[in-house]
């Protein structure tokens, strides 16, 4: 079976820049991603997922999926990480890890999810297989043109300038 360019399971090339964390961090950073996973509330897809994310301070905040039965409610493990992180007054990262049970495959985190990472600056995402293989990637490869507070920041400018 050939896989199509770009698909989940055929990573992009790692980016030039060098890693954002060491292997020991990123150790740990899959160890909360993991823990946080077996956490996971997927009673509809049974797809669990886990996220960590390394504040730049060197803390850890992490987060699972958490389903609803309405579906569109749904909450992604990548996105309660940043909020868990934010709602503890931080809002500067390295890096995330996201983890699932999917083996053979890589899982990135889906457009909302890196959007709302997107705002708080460029890091490293590792995705990592469940048999332990690990893709690096640049959150601006992954959601390159992110939409961002200087494109709001050009409208005020432009209102401010308006007589
Ligand atoms: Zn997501």
């Amino acid at each position: 079976m050939s896989s199509l360019p770009g698909a989940a399971w055929d990573p992009p090339p790692p980016p030039a820049t060098a890693p954002s964390c060491s292997s020991a961090q990123l150790d740990k950073l899959i160890e909360a991603a993991d823990r946080t996973k077996l956490r996971a509330y997927a009673d509809y897809s049974k797809f669990r997922v886990g996220a960590a994310l390394l504040a730049a301070d060197g803390s850890i905040f992490s987060g699972c999926n958490v389903e609803n039965s309405s579906y569109g409610l749904t909450m992604c493990a990548e996105r309660v990480a940043v909020f868990t992180a934010v709602a503890a007054g931080v809002t500067s990262f390295r890096a995330v890890v996201v983890t699932h049970d999917a083996k053979g495959t890589y899982v990135y985190p889906c457009g909302a999810c890196r959007q709302v990472l997107s705002e708080f600056g460029d890091m490293d995402v590792y995705c990592v297989s469940p048999d332990g293989k690990v893709a690096r990637s640049r959150l601006s490869q992954l959601l390159p043109q992110a939409f961002s507070k200087a494109e709001l920041d050009k409208v005020a400018l432009e209102r401010s300038a308006t007589p």
